[in-house]
């Protein structure tokens, strides 16, 4: 439902991500860890190797069996069309959310966006809101940038403190989180 979808959104808003990257990578790892996918006609690279090297043994061995009993190697994967899901109604709520001025107020102030959640949130926003997206992205570029150049300056063995600045870039800058391979496969089905 859309209010529990904002009230969702707003729980993954804090001030060192994307609330969208945030909620669609807990889904993820439920899907990963959990056993509500139940029948897999195919799994994409990422999500295989996902369920091989990290799922408890019992729901990955259940998401092989169904996979090798009717997959043909063409067909969409399960975990990607239920993040892409989700990763939908996210933005639709993240919207709504941004059109409620105390909520964008914090959002302008301390939110982040990676790169491809702003550009597909743009696209459904009002003027007021645009500007809004394209604040917090220069926001966000200018922490990165001063945080990666402080990094650079470090000689020597790797900074411990410099995984979580690593980690924030590279969700801002990646195209999409787990989902890789979801424009790949669909785009085998024609
Ligand atoms: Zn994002
Ligand atoms: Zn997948």
């Amino acid at each position: 439902m859309a209010a529990d979808d904002v009230r969702e959104i707003r729980q993954h808003l804090d001030k060192t991500g994307c609330p969208v990257c945030s909620r669609v990578k807990k889904c993820q790892s439920d899907l990963l860890g959990g056993d509500s996918i139940a029948d897999a006609p195919g799994l994409c690279n990422f999500h295989a190797w996902a369920l091989a090297k990290s799922a408890p043994a019992a729901s990955a061995a259940g998401v092989f069996l169904s996979a090798l009993r009717q997959a043909r190697g063409d067909d969409l994967c399960p975990f990607c069309s239920r993040l892409s899901e989700m990763e939908g109604q996210s933005l639709a709520a993240l919207g709504r959310l941004l059109a409620q001025p105390k909520d964008r107020e914090w959002m302008h102030h301390y939110g982040h966006l990676c790169l491809a959640h702003a550009r597909k949130l743009e696209a459904i926003m009002d003027d007021q809101g645009k500007k809004t997206i394209r604040e917090i992205l220069q926001r966000t570029r200018s922490e990165l940038e001063q945080e990666l150049a402080k990094l650079l300056r470090v000689s020597g063995e790797p900074d411990p403190s410099g995984g979580g600045v690593l980690g924030r870039a590279a969700e801002f800058l990646a195209l999409q989180r787990g989902l890789g391979n979801l424009n790949g496969v669909a785009g085998n089905r024609k």
